[in-house]
């Protein structure tokens, strides 16, 4: 990929750059974050290292995945910031569907295609001492999925071999703008402006599921969307509760 072309592309005036190999784009923007004085895109050919929630690991094959982080600073620091992460998920979700591939969402912001794993995204925060905070905004997008790469993931991984196939500079370009457009309403607006695109891109709107949390269930019942912060609204058998996206996991029951 060409740091060039893909700024060419684009219509957000990030600086891009491209690396062929790196542990995690997420941990180099991370260390880079005391120092930086503008919104920067990290892109690797390979990642070696990728991190997923909880210490879990993102997976990937040069070539077949689109591995990045993207750092934006946000001026008003960590409380502001609950429903970055859907609000990430829906600019991704639509910029795809505008592409041509038709995704969802599962709560709080994975990207599903047919009901399996597409996309993988990781928030991690330096908040400065002004208080204002710089967000790294890592994702994974899986292009191909090659068998032996599944396997190592154990369990069921989509790609899109048709988007695959796109100039991947035009690609990238396209999703940075679709950040960096979602990126500046949130600055401005917060969640708010999000949860109906979020609601309408739920992949499992009234499905029973269940919150597990270390392994252990928590709650059950049926998801009905995300409010207006980002909780996610589960109807159990006393009610509905709202769920705050910590380290929990959902997973559908039917
Ligand atoms: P959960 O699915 O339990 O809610 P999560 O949303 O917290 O997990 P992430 O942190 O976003 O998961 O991603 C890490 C998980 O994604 C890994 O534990 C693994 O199961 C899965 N995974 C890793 N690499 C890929 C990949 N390339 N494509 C699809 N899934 C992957």
């Amino acid at each position: 990929m060409n740091a060039e072309r893909i700024m060419a592309f684009a219509r957000a005036g990030v600086a891009v750059e491209v690396v062929d190999v790196t542990g995690s784009t997420n941990a180099d923007l991370l260390a880079r974050a005391p120092q930086l004085a503008a919104p920067v895109l990290l892109i690797a050919e390979h990642q070696t290292a990728g991190r997923g929630r909880a210490g879990r690991s993102w997976l990937s094959e040069p070539g077949h995945s689109l591995t990045f982080s993207l750092a934006w600073r946000f001026g008003d620091g960590l409380r502001a910031l609950a429903g970055l992460p859907l609000a990430v998920g829906v600019a991704l979700a639509e910029t795809l569907g505008r592409l041509g591939q038709s995704v969802q969402l599962k709560w709080p912001n994975d990207v599903l295609k047919d009901g399996d794993k597409l996309a993988g995204i990781l928030v991690e925060t330096h908040v400065q001492p002004d208080g204002a905070a710089w967000t790294i905004i890592g994702i994974g997008v899986n292009l191909v999925m090659p068998d032996a790469l599944e396997d190592r993931i154990g369990r069921g991984a989509a790609s899109m071999p048709w988007l695959a196939r796109m100039d991947r500079d035009e690609l990238m370009a396209a999703l940075l703008d679709g950040l960096a457009d979602a990126l500046a309403l949130f600055a401005r607006a917060g969640f708010v402006p999000f949860a109906a695109r979020w609601n309408v891109l739920h992949a499992w709107a009234g499905r029973p599921v269940v919150l597990l949390d270390r392994g252990e269930v928590r709650h059950e019942g049926l998801a009905a969307g995300v409010d207006d912060t980002g909780r996610l609204l589960l109807d159990t058998a006393a009610g509905r509760i709202t769920i705050v996206a910590g380290d929990v996991s959902l997973r559908t029951t039917d």
